[in-house]
């Protein structure tokens, strides 16, 4: 039942152990609680300071006693060994609240020291943010610090930091969606009202996605979507149907591309 002995921990005094022994023997220990303490408790076994606490309880097995205690992980292995009835929970649980523990003090070093960087990577424009997969893991790292920021992410970053800027980005993403966007909105209008052609449509909006990504459009593009809009205007014209005021035609013919 005791397991100081077989462990064998010298600093254990022979008085410590057979008092403990008479504890586990009589009482039916069961798992309570764990929890985190800071400042720190003391152990009820070895009186070692203790930032994880185990806490047991158990029933007197001949008497009416009922014991609680507030112990280390360390000393419950000792003590009650990995085969008692709450060993793998307790276990769980503490290393949960080491690993929790250990996420919010991360969190606390790099709001700190890397605050350069986390505002850098807040002023980032979402189009680039949302490829940047590599960006986004960094960023929650030093934002939540659920990981290390380590070295590849380090020097990821100083790349990064060479290649995108953020106040050339945030110009351009403006410009798409105040100018660019609202376009491509009006021309697929002009094809819904026209035939609403879901070949079409589906090139339009994907070029509009596609362009969206990355707030650019290329000669390819242009030129594909230059081809629709002509056809379309054709087409409404023909039908007799273009638009009356010429409003629509001539934001059609203020499209950059
Ligand atoms: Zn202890």
């Amino acid at each position: 039942m005791i397991k100081a002995e077989s462990k064998g921990k010298s600093h254990i005094s022979r008085r410590w152990k057979l008092d403990i022994r008479d504890i586990v023997n009589n009482y039916n220990f069961k798992l309570k609680e764990t929890f985190g303490a800071h400042p720190a408790h003391k152990c009820h076994l070895c009186g070692n300071n203790i930032n994880y606490v185990v806490v047991i309880d158990g029933d007197e097995i001949n008497g009416t006693g009922h014991r609680t205690h507030e112990i280390g992980f360390d000393c419950l292995t000792l003590v009650l060994g990995d085969d008692w009835v709450g060993y793998q929970v307790a276990k769980r649980e503490i290393e949960a609240l080491k690993k929790a523990a250990a996420k919010e003090r991360r969190k606390i070093k790099y709001a700190d020291e890397n605050k350069a960087d986390i505002e850098w990577l807040k002023s980032l424009p979402e189009n680039i943010m949302n490829r940047q997969w590599y960006l986004q893991k960094i960023y929650k790292a030093l934002t939540t610090g659920n990981r290390v920021f380590n070295k590849s992410m380090e020097k990821y970053l100083a790349r990064a930091k060479t290649m995108f800027d953020p106040a050339e980005a945030k110009k351009k993403e403006k410009e798409w969606n105040n100018f660019i966007v609202p376009k491509f909105e009006k021309l697929i209008v002009l094809i819904e009202e026209v035939d609403g052609d879901e070949g079409t449509l589906g090139f339009v909006k994907g070029v509009m996605a596609n362009g969206t990504r990355y707030h650019n459009l290329t000669d390819g593009m242009k030129e594909g979507l230059n081809k629709v809009r002509e056809r379309y205007k054709r087409m409404k014209a023909a039908h007799g149907t273009a638009p009356t005021s010429g409003t629509l035609r001539a934001e059609l013919d203020k499209l950059p591309y």
